[in-house]
């Protein structure tokens, strides 16, 4: 199901976005973060690590990103941009349709987040380029888990079946 930039968002986060080399400075250091305390957590519980990884998760990308929880993040990937904001949910774009004004072809009051994407993708420091990867189709089974969690675990790396890259 697609879906859609909400309406009322945290004044920040446009600026945040814009701003990608400070995210993905914030993306390194919360991985290695993660990486480093995960051991630890697993063996404590392993139920329990998930569930606390995904409420630290969950606010924090909804509030910078709106962050959907697909389970399978790639905004370094992408600019820093949330592709599953997207109306259309692609992993990769943009689609044929972004008008000529850069917005969507969807819901014309807002910009294309793919335009966005690539254009903050140039910004970035680190990954830049990787806007040119392809990305396989997201693995729905993953929705609303903690690609935190996915991404420890390596189940993040499991696409659909049938897909070859
Ligand atoms: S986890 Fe998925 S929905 Fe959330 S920010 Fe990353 S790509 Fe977007």
């Amino acid at each position: 199901m697609a879906t859609f930039p909400e309406a009322r968002r945290w004044p920040g986060s446009e600026w945040l976005k814009n701003h990608p080399r400070l995210l993905e400075r914030a993306y390194a250091f919360s991985e290695q973060a993660v990486r480093a305390a995960w051991p630890l957590l697993q063996r404590i519980s392993p139920q329990a690590s998930r569930r606390l990884i995904f409420w630290l998760e969950k606010p924090a990308k909804k509030v910078i990103f709106n962050c959907q929880m697909c389970g399978q993040c790639i905004l370094h990937s992408t600019g820093m941009t949330c592709p599953m904001n997207c109306p259309k949910n692609l992993r990769n774009g943009p689609c044929g349709g972004v008008r000529a004004n850069g917005h969507c072809e969807v819901i014309p009051e807002i910009a294309c987040v793919w335009t966005q994407a690539w254009r903050r993708d140039a910004q970035m420091a680190h990954y830049a380029g990787e806007i040119q990867l392809l990305q396989p189709p997201v693995n729905r089974t993953l929705q609303q888990t903690s690609s935190w969690a996915n991404m420890l675990d390596g189940v993040d790396n499991q696409t659909p079946p049938g897909w070859q890259q």
